[in-house]
């Protein structure tokens, strides 16, 4: 094989797994260049733990900086902003032109709160991770003040939404200095955790009630205003803070590239992760959609679809034919619930509840992220 480019885009799940797995293995004669538009990536299994203050800032990152050095791999600092794919370039935001031969897309998603009147100047967005949480620093500090906000509603009964309102309340424990207790809401549209099995379900729930976070059952926020926020059955909940994490849409830069994305605005791909229309540029994680098989959009998918990912690269440097990913969808989900345990579920009736349940979750995230905080060639 003569010089092969391949461009990253994104240091998510995936892509940190292929520049690892590269750097082990390396394909001859590849140039591997990683765009990025931060030196720090977030784990997001660590998130939840990180806002209850179990993890370190540090802990649930990967240094994109440190990992590129060791795997030998270009990082440019920057945005991606453009694609030509005529030319085969990525323009960045620094107006940087990267002439590629293969790029790869895995750059996450961004929140989307067109449907909620006033979300945009009056919440704070769970997602990018990176904004959120120097927006979640201001409100602890902000709480921890006599007259800070007291009444924190979290918008989204997800996984995602019921972790961190747990982890919220975990936090906030004693945080006033007069020793008044922190009112903290959870407003869920479609059910609680509803793609998970009734076992996990009913523990969720009852983690809730237990840890005394209010439950908004059938609660569609469709306004959310400086006094609080409305549902659309015309409900309305006073807040100091309203958190959103809901739908989620693809970063709306991809949509000026003329890849080929679905309602939306993900990238649409084959099932070997190359776009419909263009077998030069793969898209994974949250940022792609396989046509012919969407999955949710979770880290598991991303982290999963990264080894097939790097051998479909190694594939496509040297001419040979392309392999389908076929993802698992009997995934396990592990809910932490601020209190040192944890309610882990797996298919249509696996669910189970214990600190030790906690315990395994640690160890899977941590041991997840030793592979990159450690690695060297
Ligand atoms: C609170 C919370 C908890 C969650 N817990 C779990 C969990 O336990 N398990 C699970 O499976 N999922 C979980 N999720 C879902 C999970 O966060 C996402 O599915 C996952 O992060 C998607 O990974 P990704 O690799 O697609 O993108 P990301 O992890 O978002 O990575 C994208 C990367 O691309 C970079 N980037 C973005 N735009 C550009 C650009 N234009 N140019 C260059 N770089 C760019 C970003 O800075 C980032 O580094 C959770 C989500 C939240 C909000």
């Amino acid at each position: 094989m003569t010089g092969h480019r391949l461009v990253l885009v994104g240091g998510g799940h995936a892509h940190v797994q292929v520049i690892r797995a590269l750097a082990q293995r390396p394909e001859p004669g590849m140039a591997i260049t990683l765009v990025t538009d931060r030196l720090l990536t977030p784990y997001s299994g660590m998130l939840p733990g990180h806002v209850a203050g179990l993890y370190s800032h540090a802990e649930m990152h990967i240094d994109l900086g440190r990992l590129a050095e060791v795997c030998g791999v270009t990082l440019v600092r920057s945005a991606a902003a453009a694609i030509d794919r005529t030319r085969r370039t990525l323009t960045t935001e620094d107006g940087d032109s990267l002439p590629y031969d293969t790029l790869s897309l895995n750059v996450g998603i961004t929140p989307d709160l067109s449907g909620i009147v006033g979300a945009e100047q009056h919440s704070i967005p769970v997602k990018p991770i990176s904004s959120f949480l120097s927006r979640l620093d201001t409100l602890l500090e902000a709480a921890a003040r006599p007259d800070g906000p007291r009444r924190i509603v979290l918008v989204g009964g997800g996984a995602a939404g019921v972790e961190l309102a747990l982890a919220l309340k975990a936090r906030l424990k004693g945080l006033d200095p007069m020793g008044r207790p922190f009112w903290i809401g959870l407003a869920a549209s479609n059910g609680l955790v509803a793609t998970l099995n009734d076992g996990v379900r009913r523990r969720a729930r009852a983690a809730l009630a237990g840890h005394g976070v209010t439950l908004l059952d059938d609660f569609r926020v469709v306004e959310i205003n400086a006094q609080g926020l409305r549902a659309q059955d015309k409900r309305f909940v006073t807040a100091d803070a309203v958190l959103v994490s809901t739908a989620a849409r693809a970063p709306s830069w991809l949509a000026t590239t003329g890849l080929p994305t679905d309602r939306h605005g993900f990238v649409q791909t084959t099932r070997s992760l190359t776009c419909i229309d263009d077998p030069a540029v793969f898209a994974v994680g949250d940022c792609a959609t396989v046509a012919e098989d969407p999955t949710p959009k979770a880290g598991v998918f991303a982290v999963r679809q990264g080894a097939a990912l790097t051998g479909n690269l190694r594939r496509r440097a040297r001419g040979e034919a392309l392999a389908p990913h076929r993802p698992d969808r009997n995934y396990l989900t592990i809910l932490m619930t601020g209190d040192g345990s944890a309610i882990a579920g797996r298919g249509g009736w696996f669910a189970v509840e214990g600190r030790w349940v906690w315990r395994w979750k640690d160890w899977i995230d941590r041991r997840f992220m030793q592979r990159f905080s450690t690695f060297r060639r």
